[in-house]
């Protein structure tokens, strides 16, 4: 059975970087019918705090990515770290060094002055002396100190490393008795069963000593997929100016999680030139070893477009549920549907919609000047009495088309063209121009707002 992992350290929000390998990680567990599970990488206490873990499951929360089974937190598993601790000093493969914090400077001066990598010398490795009093040890692991160590990556290929170059007896115990890194995840990943390991390349630097470690413990090495990182338009790595930033400000922003993931599978992965999936094809088509071996470019566009896409597919009564966190709402307006349909062919966000609704709802509290200049240049006020008459003796008025029979009637007997109706009624209901069609508008607003707003403006400026 398939077993993928995300592993957050909560040291801050989850970004979209996490985000993506955290979706690859549940669409290829899903397509097997494996498991998705999720480990809280919460050991370094000075930097985690519980607010980024909260924060990282209200966005799994949003996005409708459940994990399986219970969540692991690192925090509580010292004693099986300690435990392994103790085996691999028992069995030999890892040793107690004393070396003091002025020696390793020491070393380190050293070997820089003789341009050489710094790297821990093994004095202890083989110590059976008497120890330095004063000096609690640290516990390093028995790393080879030759030969190489070669990550089977799915993504890069086989990635040959040199013991020589990468490796030293790295620390898997601070004198505190607290494990470090490299050796935590190793473990965690092996007893949780985790088979495919995908994750950012950042990591693929890890990976060497993690394999020191499962191979010390006898353990088997998982499959690895290192994915190239999310480049900004100019190459660069993605900023928080770029949009490497809180998942959570996406919907702020109003985009759609189906939008959202969309948008990260396309990052770094591709199906012929598909670019619309639904969750269920993402699972039926995604497979980690079509993951693009070089960087992926962040494209805001392209995630307005998707999103765009997804708001015009969305039926009217979610949109109704959804803009509600955007601080509108349309549960009891009777003309949603039509308001609805005009303006969810128009909106790259939800926010945007929302402040669409609300330019038509909402009286104008002022004109735009230059929308006044251009609409009241000839003298359209005895046009829009002309069409306020009419409006005041419709009595059948419920779609849009009933204002436009109106609006035609107006045009033809007083022999003008319809624009001379349409900016001048469009600037009196909106105080603006832009906006979708007028007689929609004021289908949505109804008979006595029209006549309202009519009148306002022409009071507001003849
Ligand atoms: N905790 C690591 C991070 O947040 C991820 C570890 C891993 O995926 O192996 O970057």
């Amino acid at each position: 059975m398939v077993v993928t992992r995300f592993a957050p350290s909560p040291t801050g929000y989850l970004h979209i970087g996490g985000l993506r390998t955290a979706l690859f990680s549940y669409l290829w567990a899903r397509k097997n019918g494996g498991k998705f599970v999720l480990r809280i990488e919460d050991t370094d206490k000075a930097r985690n705090s519980e607010e980024a873990t909260q924060a990282i499951l209200k966005a799994f929360e949003w996005l409708g990515l459940e994990a399986d089974g219970e969540i692991t937190y690192q925090s509580k598993r010292d004693d099986i770290y300690a435990k392994y601790i103790k085996q691999l000093l028992d069995e030999g493969k890892a040793y107690k060094c004393y070396m003091s914090k002025e020696e390793l400077t020491e070393l380190r001066e050293t070997q820089m002055a003789n341009k050489e990598r710094t790297k821990y010398d093994g004095r202890y490795r083989d110590f059976d002396g008497t120890p330095p009093e004063g000096v609690e040890p640290v516990i390093r692991i028995k790393a080879p100190l030759s030969g190489e160590i070669i990550v089977k990556d799915g993504v890069k290929g086989d990635i040959s490393f040199q013991a020589e170059d990468i490796l030293d007896d790295f620390v898997i115990a601070r004198a505190d008795g607290s494990p470090t890194y490299n050796f935590v995840v190793a473990i965690d990943d092996a007893l949780m069963g985790i088979n495919e390991v995908i994750r950012g390349d950042d990591h693929l630097s890890n990976t060497p000593k993690q394999i020191v470690v499962y191979e010390a413990l006898g353990f088997d090495i998982p499959a690895f997929y290192h994915v190239p990182m999310i480049h900004n338009s100019k190459g660069k790595k993605l900023s928080k100016r770029d949009g490497a930033t809180d998942v959570m400000a996406y919907k702020e922003m109003g985009y759609k999680p189906e939008a959202l993931l969309n948008f990260l599978v396309r990052l770094g992965w591709s199906h012929g030139d598909q670019e619309i999936f639904s969750m269920e094809e993402m699972i039926e088509l995604f497979n980690p070893k079509d993951i693009n071996k070089s960087a992926s470019i962040y494209s805001t566009d392209k995630l307005d477009w998707l999103n765009a896409h997804y708001i015009k597919n969305t039926p009217n009564n979610e949109l109704v549920e959804l803009l509600s966190d955007y601080g509108v709402v349309l549960t009891s307006h009777d003309k949603k549907e039509i308001l609805l349909d005009a303006l969810k062919e128009r909106a790259k966000t939800l926010k945007e919609l929302a402040e669409m609704v609300n330019e038509i709802v909402i009286a104008p509290e002022s004109y735009d000047e230059k929308a006044v200049k251009k609409a009241f240049k000839g003298d359209p006020i005895p046009i829009l009495n002309a069409f306020g008459a009419k409006l005041t003796n419709a009595t059948e008025l419920h779609l849009p088309s009933d204002y436009h029979a109106l609006m035609e009637e107006v045009v033809n007997e007083m022999e003008i063209g319809f624009g001379k109706i349409g900016m001048p009624l469009r600037v009196a209901l909106l105080g603006k121009m832009g906006g979708p069609n007028i007689d929609v508008i004021m289908a949505v607003i109804g008979k006595e707002e029209t006549l309202l707003r009519i009148a306002n403006a022409i009071t507001a400026n003849s």
